[in-house]
């Protein structure tokens, strides 16, 4: 099964994921991006919350 992965050095907190796919993204307090439900949302959306992050910090793991 295919899991997102935040990677924190580079999210940006821009918050564009967690308003897409609001069921697998969630910002933290720190304000960065994390996975709260890996297959929270279709993996076509999270595939559409992949390609809008501005700066490339999130990809999927094989798991
Ligand atoms: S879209 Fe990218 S930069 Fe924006 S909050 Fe999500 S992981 Fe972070």
């Amino acid at each position: 099964m295919k899991t997102p992965v935040v990677d924190k050095d580079k999210c940006i907190g821009c918050g564009t994921c967690t308003v897409l796919v609001g069921k697998t993204f969630k910002l933290r307090a720190d304000g960065k991006a994390e996975v709260i439900v890996p297959a929270g949302d279709e993996e076509k959306t999270i595939q559409e919350a992949i390609d809008s992050c501005p700066v490339q910090a999130i990809t999927w793991k094989e798991s």
